[in-house]
């Protein structure tokens, strides 16, 4: 009893250090890491569905594993932490983590979203969700007038704002604390998808946003081996009805991918530093190659979101989307890629280039794309932890072959 005792203050001690370390720190050692049992220093992966219980209808820390689950509980704990809230909630995929935030509203209900939503988004607010009753309108969140003139005449039937900042594949940057103050004075919330930023560049709770979320599948994960979503929140009646909607519908994440998750993240840090780093650099160089009409990269100093994205980022982030002069074979230069891979998704260890006119946006009709901005010229780099000095003689080489 009384070593029982010891490691316990030993584990609450070690807990209220955790808190006090920096964030890069903080990604090496999640709340609850490791094992009292062994002294395991990483997660262990619980693969049981149920628990048994020690006298009938006691409660119990778990039950049912839909529940809840000591290894997902570690990488639930640990999103929150990372984001600066409260409860964190791990989802089988970011669709299904997205699935289950807008499961918070109700027939008649309205979300806001901006024109270059994720598509995924789009996708499951047109063809699902409004069968259910919940509407969608689209506005350019870039202009702050038009979301407070919509939020306005919806006559407070805008429940929340969902966006992304920057945005994919233009790298539009957003003011996400003035949009979270705009959601708030309509009683609507701001909820956030940072799959591109991640809580090591930008933390949209402490930005004002409500929920963050992430397509864990990306930058969290970090080596394209796991489909994953998270969400965290900061206020404790969101996180209960979070919680119902995770526990009632089901869409959780595994034993087996949660610890993928909790090992991905580790070196989150790392990853970032050196990807970004290349970005900015590979950046500047694509700015002065002849074949490039232009880059979007909020890192540059003259890119119109810039500002805004060193107030409320760390960086300029690891996605570097350009668009070509008139005469260079944009597909060409996608296949003519030795080190970077032609795919779709982002985030990893390995750089991607993806061709949203033929991949990501394909189902976007033609004049749509055009009217987003997203003309057949433009591809969009996926920027991973490679020597950036392959990286850029790579790009060099399939754009010499393209002209
Ligand atoms: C990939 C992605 C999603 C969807 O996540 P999945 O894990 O593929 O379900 C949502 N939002 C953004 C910004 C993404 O990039």
């Amino acid at each position: 009893m009384r070593e029982q005792n010891k490691q316990k203050e030993q584990r609450k001690q070690k807990e209220q250090n955790r808190q006090s370390l920096h964030l890069d720190s903080q990604l090496i050692h999640a709340p609850g890491d490791g094992d009292p049992a062994f002294g395991d220093v990483v997660v262990p992966i619980h693969l049981t569905t149920t628990y048994e219980q020690p006298a009938c209808g006691q409660p119990i820390r778990y039950d049912y594993s839909r529940g809840g689950n000591p290894t997902r509980q570690v990488l639930e704990d640990q999103i929150a932490v990372l984001e600066g809230g409260s409860h964190g909630y791990a989802f089988g995929s970011g669709m299904a983590a997205i699935t289950a935030t807008l499961s918070l509203f109700s027939p008649g209900d309205g979300v806001l979203v901006p024109n270059n939503v994720y598509g995924g988004t789009y996708r499951v607010l047109e063809r699902y969700f409004k069968g259910f009753g919940l509407d969608y309108q689209i506005v350019d969140f870039a202009d702050i007038e038009a979301v407070a003139r919509a939020l306005r005449q919806s006559r407070g039937a805008i429940k929340a704002l969902l966006f992304e900042s920057p945005t994919n594949p233009l790298l539009t940057v957003v003011d996400i604390a003035a949009l979270s103050e705009l959601a708030h004075e309509y009683g609507a919330l701001a909820v956030v998808d940072n799959t591109f930023m991640t809580p090591y560049l930008q933390r949209p709770l402490e930005l004002g946003a409500d929920v963050v979320l992430h397509s864990a599948t990306k930058y969290l994960g970090g080596h394209s081996d796991v489909i994953a979503g998270l969400v965290a929140v900061g206020d404790k009646a969101l996180a209960k009805r979070l919680h119902f909607i995770q526990y009632a519908t089901g869409g959780i994440l595994s034993p087996f991918d949660s610890y993928l998750l909790t090992r991905g993240i580790k070196t989150l840090g790392v990853r970032l530093e050196r990807a970004c780093t290349s970005a900015q650099a590979l950046a500047a160089w694509l700015e002065e190659q002849p074949q490039v009409a232009r880059v979007f990269y909020p890192g540059l100093a003259h890119h119109p979101g810039h500002d805004i994205q060193i107030t409320q980022a760390r960086n300029g982030g690891a996605l570097v989307s350009f668009e070509l002069t008139a005469g260079v074979d944009a597909r060409m230069v996608a296949t003519s890629l030795r080190v970077i891979a032609l795919a779709e998704s982002l985030g990893a260890v390995e750089s991607l280039l993806c061709h949203p006119a033929t991949m990501t946006h394909a189902s976007v009709p033609a004049p749509l794309r055009a009217q987003m901005g997203i003309s057949d010229q433009l591809l969009r780099l996926s920027v991973g932890i490679e020597h950036a000095a392959d990286l850029r003689a790579d790009l060099a080489g399939a754009l010499a072959h393209a002209t």
